[in-house]
């Protein structure tokens, strides 16, 4: 994208110099899917000016608007000024692809030969607000002048904490099927798995996370000191964030895949997508599983499958539980959203895309009589915990959710993978 240097700055005083250059006719609002029909002009304008940020090339600048438009921001307490040339020598790098999809017409005005429009533009770290005003010359719409406000801040760690906060309320520990328990938050899994030589527990959630699990295993009527092996969906932190705490306090062995685990061992840092920014207390796996091998206990057996895309070792689980003297098959899938992911040329990992073609693949040709996952959304945990009453079916037994879910999640990913390779 390309880099503005350029303080925070205040919207009112951008709002202010908007009605200043606004057109001064009476404007007739068209809502965005009416102009599309009839104003194809001011449209192709403001396509051009995104096309200038999709692909990083100045010439857009130079289709969309008139020779002396006016780029104008705050900067500071200053109001500063761009001419369109100076404006478009800023557009040197095409934009990653997953940006591509968050630009947006939030409103467009048009009144005779005069429109204006306001256009968001959310890249991960800034967003920025544009207030263009255009006009129709010699039957071409250009963009004269452009307003611009920037909204810096960290939004992806911003929309994490926000998100943790919903995700981490306190669940009623629950009965799932068999001996598998759900001790986790409303929305962050951890399962534990009972046996008479002791216990296994799926995933801590992140550390803030840990006293819920500690407090649910107990009420459940279990000692955490009792766990044996500390097992693992994959290495973001809300997942395994309290590993090394887990491990301190009971000794259970943690085990994982050998990608996921290398990414544990560095506390989450490095990883293809998020970086360093969602780091947590390193934790070094006393085992690592390869696809196909097991995690032995007390005569159950889970068995790791290992299903890419969302990490790169991210690892689903599979154990089949008695209840009632039926025998049901059960799959911990590790989770397989990859769909906000850069999928084309990603070169943090270009086999990203293959990778989770093959999880999809893999798990179409798995049946489970039990659905379970990483997030209580993937297979309604509320819901079917609500109806879980003795004497009653047992809600999550549903041979047909994993079919179902594999191919929602397909469709979102093939979905997003076409967006992306499709050229503005
Ligand atoms: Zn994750």
């Amino acid at each position: 994208m390309n880099s503005l240097s350029i303080a925070p700055e205040c919207l009112l005083l951008s709002l202010f110099l908007l009605s200043l250059i606004r057109p001064e006719s009476a404007q007739a609002q068209v809502s965005p899917a009416d102009a599309a029909l009839s104003q194809d002009g001011p449209r192709a304008a403001i396509e051009s000016y995104f096309k200038a940020h999709a692909l990083g090339k100045d010439e857009f600048i130079t289709q969309a608007f008139a020779p002396e438009a006016k780029i104008q921001f705050v900067e500071g307490d200053q109001r500063k000024e761009w001419t369109r040339d100076e404006f478009a020598t800023r557009f040197q790098q095409p934009a990653a692809d997953e940006y591509r999809r968050v630009r947006r017409i939030q409103r467009l005005d048009v009144s005779g030969t005069a429109a204006s429009a306001v256009l968001t533009l959310n890249y991960p770290q800034v967003l920025f607000t544009d207030h263009v005003s255009l006009l129709k010359t010699d039957g071409e719409w250009k963009i004269v002048s452009k307003v611009f406000s920037v909204d810096r801040r960290d939004v992806a760690k911003e929309a994490i904490k926000e998100t943790l906060r919903d995700w981490m309320l306190p669940f009623e520990p629950t009965g799932i099927v068999g001996n598998i328990y759900y001790v986790g938050s409303n929305m962050i899994s951890s399962f534990l798995i009972v046996t008479s030589a002791g216990h296994i527990l799926l995933d801590t959630g992140p550390v803030e996370m840990l006293p819920q699990v500690i407090e649910n295993i107990q009420k459940l009527g279990f000692k955490p000191q009792d766990v044996k092996f500390l097992l693992n969906s994959h290495g973001h932190f809300d997942h395994c964030g309290g590993f090394a705490e887990f491990k301190r306090r009971t000794g259970a062995a943690v085990v994982a895949s050998k990608l996921d685990g290398e990414l544990m061992t560095r506390g989450g840092k490095g990883d293809f997508y998020w970086g360093d920014d969602l780091a947590y207390e390193p934790v070094k796996p006393d085992r690592s599983v390869a696809d196909g091998e097991s995690v032995d206990l007390g005569g159950l057996s889970l068995t790791a499958h290992l299903t890419p895309g969302h990490t790169k070792g991210c690892t689903s689980w599979s154990i089949r539980v008695n209840e009632a003297d039926k025998d049901y098959d059960v799959l911990f899938l590790c989770g397989l959203t990859a769909s906000p992911y850069k999928l084309t040329n990603n070169e943090k990992y270009p086999n990203i895309v293959a990778d989770e073609r093959n999880s999809f693949r893999k798990l179409r040709g798995m049946r489970a009589d039990v659905l379970l996952a990483s997030h209580g959304f993937y297979f309604d945990l509320a819901g079917k915990a609500a109806r879980r009453k003795p004497g009653a079916a047992n809600p999550f037994v549903d041979p047909d959710e994993l079919r179902r879910h594999v191919s929602e999640m397909e469709k979102d990913f093939e979905e997003a993978l076409l967006a992306q390779e499709t050229p503005r």
